[in-house]
């Protein structure tokens, strides 16, 4: 499933893209089709992540809500080289978002939404009760980190599973949170009441810069670029992580401990890590 960091980047680049532009939205899926036809014609006015969902927000004030779930992409689409034309709309396609007015200088491009599990048009008052039940997202301005510790501080279950809860922390998923766990060196079994303030300080501070090299590199890559094992470009699957997937602590080298937490395998070091 893609965590904060994808949603956030999808934001950014669908704002580089598509905002203030008016936007011609379509459906190749009946049950989408009354979706497309509220927001078709309408200018973009701002797009924006909160955790693992997607706001886009029209001049109609209409929101577009999307949630991609474990299965759901946006592609980006470019214009054929020889003939000029986008790629048609295929029977997968839930929504397809392209600037509408080429006179305007719109460039040719569009945006296809492919199985989300989630994919709406909503009001501004639904979309507050939306976010009124996430959890602070450590990439937004108006984050409350507050809000997390007092949720760890009054909880008897382990970490690793109160950091994958949306309501306590939004964006985090899987990778994340044992990349992070083992950077602060705490383990995921331990629980949230028995974290320390100044190991959540350090957790909270280290989520956020995760989370933003993940924006920039656009993909979870943990290790800073003197600690990989070749450049960027070059990483091969699962590299640059110190323990999602590994068999070994990308930190210390010691063999990891593999167990689910939160139905979900989890990796830690007990040396890094201890319980
Ligand atoms: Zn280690």
């Amino acid at each position: 499933m893609p965590e904060g960091h994808t949603i956030h980047r999808l934001a950014r680049d669908q704002r580089a893209d598509l905002a203030g532009r008016a936007l011609h939205v379509s459906s190749a899926q009946a049950r989408s089709e009354a979706t497309a036809a509220v927001l078709d014609g309408h200018v973009l006015r701002r797009t924006e992540a909160w955790g693992k969902h997607l706001f886009l927000t029209f001049d109609s004030r209409e929101v577009l809500h999307v949630h991609l779930g474990l299965i759901g992409k946006w592609f980006r689409r470019l214009p054929d080289e020889v003939d000029g034309a986008l790629p048609a709309p295929t029977a997968t396609t839930r929504l397809r978002l392209e600037p509408a007015d080429p006179s305007a200088g719109d460039e040719t491009l569009a945006w296809d939404l492919i199985g989300p599990m989630l994919a709406r048009a909503i009001s501004p008052a639904e979309k507050r009760v939306v976010t009124a039940k996430l959890g602070p997202d450590p990439l937004r301005k108006d984050a409350d980190p507050d809000r997390t510790w007092a949720r760890l501080q009054r909880s008897d279950k382990p970490v690793g599973l109160l950091l994958m809860e949306q309501d306590v922390v939004a964006g985090i998923g899987n990778v994340y949170r044992s990349e992070l766990l083992n950077i602060v060196g705490v383990d995921p079994r331990r629980a949230g009441r028995a974290v320390e303030r100044d190991e959540f300080d350090r957790l909270w501070a280290e989520t956020v810069r995760q989370l933003r090299l993940g924006v920039r590199r656009n993909r979870i890559v943990t290790m800073d670029a003197d600690e990989l094992p070749r450049p960027l470009s070059k990483l091969r699957r699962g590299e640059g992580r110190f323990v999602y997937k590994q068999d070994r602590c990308g930190r210390c080298g010691t063999e990891l401990d593999i167990y689910p937490l939160a139905g979900r395998t989890t990796w830690s070091c007990p040396h890094c890590q201890p319980r």
